[in-house]
C-alpha cells in the first residue's frame, strides 16, 4: 500500500473532506509513489479559517520573537534535511548535489528573514512640531502561496519565509506531483515552535484548491510561481477581488557570450543551463548569443562537455510525464520547421536512463530566431544558439524575447558587459558569472510576471504599509 499524505491544517494532520487521494510518480522508474489528498473547497476553508485564527496573535509579536521562531524553523530543516531530501527525491528524481543544494537554500531563506525582519521598521516622518507621524509595516493576514514542482520545497521556503516574519499566516498549495516535501516542512515548522494555523498547506489539483484558495475572501494576497496561463488566470482573480499577487513566471533567457571572454567560464555557465535541475528552472540561459567569430568553436565545446553529462549523475529527469511529452513535442516541431540538433533531440532508448522521464542535454546551434524552440521555454535540458555581429546586435537579441527573468553576460570589457546589463530588459543580469543569492531580489519583466521575491523586496511585498499621524496639540 502506499503511503497516504494528508493535509496539514491548524498543526496537524488533516484528512480530506473528498477522502480522495492523487497518486505520485517516481521519474526516475516510472513507478508510483506516495499519494497525496485530493483537496477540495472545503480543506480550503478549514485551512484559511485556521489561519485567520492564529494570525493575529503571531502579528502582535515583536519582530525579535518572531524571528526566534523562524531560527528554530530554520534548526529544524536543518535537522531533517535527510528526510526532507528522500522525500524530494522520490517524486522529482532530482541528483543529491541538486537536492542538497536546495534544501540548503531553504534553511537559508528562514536564516535570511529571521534576520533582517529585525532590522526592517516603519519611519517616522517629520511634518513640523504639532504632529508625531510614523509608519508601520502590517501583515496582510492570510496569504496564498502557489507554487510549481520544478523547485517544491525550495520555492515554497521562499514565499513562506518572508510571508510569516512580517506576521501574516500562509495557506501554501503545492504543486500536486511534490506535495510531501511542502508538508512535511509544515511539521516539521509545528514541531519547532511555529504556533498551530501559522502554516497550513493544502494538496490537490489546481482548480480544485488553488481557485477557490486565490478566491478565498479572506486569503489578502497570492504569491504564485508556475505557469503563464496559470499565471494569467490567478492575477484575474486577484483583479477582480482587488488583491495584490506576485508572479514569478517563465523565461527564455539569453546567455551573451563576446569573444573577448573568459571562455571556459562561458562555456560551464553554458552548460549549466541544461544540467542544472535538467533545464527545468525558470532563470535557465537556454538562449545561447555567442559571437559571430568564435560561434562555432565556442558551441562545439559547449557540445563536447553536454555529450559527457550522465542521466541520474550529473542531472535528473523530466520531473512529470507532461513535461517529459512537452520536451519531445518541441523536439518534433523544431524537426518539422528543419532544425537539426547538433546533440541530443530525444529521450533515451537504452539502459537504464530509457526506464525513466530523462531527456538526452540538447543542443540546436545557429538556430533561426523565429523557430519555435528558439522563442518559447522548454523547460527541458535544451540550448539554442545564435551568432550576433556587434554588441547592438547582441542587445537586440537578448531583448528579442517575450519574456525577462534572467540574463547572463560574458566580456573581457566589463564597461561592455555593464552596458547591455543595464539595458537589458530582464530583472536581474549577471555579468561574467556574477552571483544571485537570497540577497538579491529575483522577478520578471515583461511576461516573466511583476513582484519581486527574495531580498528585501520580498519582506515589503508581504507587508503594508500604513501611515499613522497624532496631533500633539
Ligand atoms: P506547471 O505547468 O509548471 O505545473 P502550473 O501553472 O500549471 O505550472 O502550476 C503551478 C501551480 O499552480 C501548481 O500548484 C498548480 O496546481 C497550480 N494551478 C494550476 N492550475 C491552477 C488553477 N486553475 N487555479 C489555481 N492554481 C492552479
Amino acid at each position: 500500500m502506499p503511503v497516504r499524505h494528508n493535509h496539514w491544517i491548524g498543526g496537524k494532520a488533516d484528512e480530506p473532506t473528498s477522502g480522495a487521494y492523487l497518486p505520485t510518480l517516481d521519474p526516475v522508474t516510472r513507478q508510483p509513489g506516495d499519494e497525496v489528498a485530493a483537496g477540495s473547497s472545503a480543506d480550503v476553508d478549514r485551512a484559511v479559517a485556521a489561519a485567520s485564527a492564529a494570525q493575529p496573535e503571531w502579528a502582535r509579536r515583536s519582530a525579535a520573537e518572531r524571528s526566534e521562531v523562524l531560527h528554530q524553523v530554520a534548526n529544524a530543516i536543518e535537522a531533517g534535511a535527510d528526510e526532507l531530501m528522500e522525500l524530494e527525491r522520490a517524486c522529482t528524481g532530482k541528483v543529491t548535489g541538486q537536492l542538497k543544494m536546495e534544501v540548503d537554500m531553504s534553511v537559508a531563506y528562514f536564516r535570511y528573514y529571521a534576520g533582517v525582519l529585525r532590522s526592517q521598521h516603519g519611519r517616522t516622518i517629520d511634518q513640523g512640531g504639532g504632529t508625531h507621524t510614523y509608519t508601520r509595516l502590517e501583515p496582510y493576514g492570510v496569504i496564498a502561496v502557489i507554487t510549481p514542482w520544478n523547485f517544491p520545497l525550495n520555492q515554497a521556503c521562499r514565499g513562506l519565509a518572508p510571508a510569516l516574519a512580517v506576521g501574516n499566516a500562509v495557506v501554501a498549495k503545492p504543486s500536486e506531483f511534490t506535495s510531501t516535501s511542502t508538508l512535511h516542512l509544515a511539521r516539521l515548522a509545528t514541531e519547532a515552535g511555529l504556533p498551530a494555523g501559522l502554516l497550513n498547506v493544502v494538496t490537490g489539483i489546481g482548480p480544485d484548491v488553488g481557485t477557490p484558495l486565490a478566491g478565498h475572501p479572506a486569503v489578502r494576497r497570492i504569491a504564485f510561481t508556475g505557469s503563464v496561463p496559470t499565471g494569467r488566470y490567478l492575477a484575474s482573480i486577484a483583479a477582480e477581488r482587488l488583491i495584490p499577487v506576485t508572479l514569478e513566471l517563465g523565461g527564455k533567457s539569453p546567455i551573451v557570450v563576446f569573444a573577448d571572454s573568459p571562455l571556459d567560464r562561458a562555456v560551464a555557465a553554458a552548460v549549466s543551463a541544461v544540467a542544472m535541475n535538467a533545464g527545468q528552472t525558470c532563470t535557465a540561459t537556454t538562449r545561447l548569443l555567442v559571437e559571430a567569430s568564435v560561434h562555432d568553436e565556442f558551441v562545439a565545446r559547449v557540445v563536447d562537455v553536454v555529450e559527457r553529462l550522465e542521466p541520474g549523475v550529473d542531472f535528473g529527469p523530466m520531473i512529470t510525464e507532461s513535461q517529459f511529452r512537452k520536451v519531445l513535442e518541441h523536439f518534433a516541431t523544431a524537426s518539422d520547421e528543419g532544425a537539426v540538433p547538433a546533440t541530443g533531440g530525444s529521450a533515451y532508448d537504452d539502459g537504464p536512463a530509457a526506464q525513466g522521464l530523462y531527456i538526452r542535454p540538447t543542443v540546436y546551434a545557429g538556430v533561426r530566431p523565429d523557430l519555435r524552440i528558439a522563442r518559447e521555454e522548454v523547460f527541458g535540458p535544451v540550448l539554442v544558439t545564435m551568432p550576433f555581429t556587434d554588441e547592438a546586435d547582441a542587445l537586440a537579441m537578448a531583448n528579442d524575447t517575450d519574456y525577462g527573468l534572467l540574463a547572463s553576460v560574458w566580456s573581457g570589457d566589463v564597461a561592455r558587459g555593464l552596458r547591455l546589463a543595464e539595458q537589458i530588459d530582464a530583472g536581474q543580469v549577471t555579468v561574467n558569472g556574477g552571483a544571485l543569492t537570497i540577497e538579491t531580489p529575483l522577478g520578471g519583466y515583461k511576461q516573466s510576471g511583476y513582484g519581486r521575491e527574495k531580498g528585501l523586496e520580498a519582506l515589503h511585498e508581504y507587508a503594508q504599509t500604513k501611515s499613522i499621524s497624532l496631533s500633539l496639540s
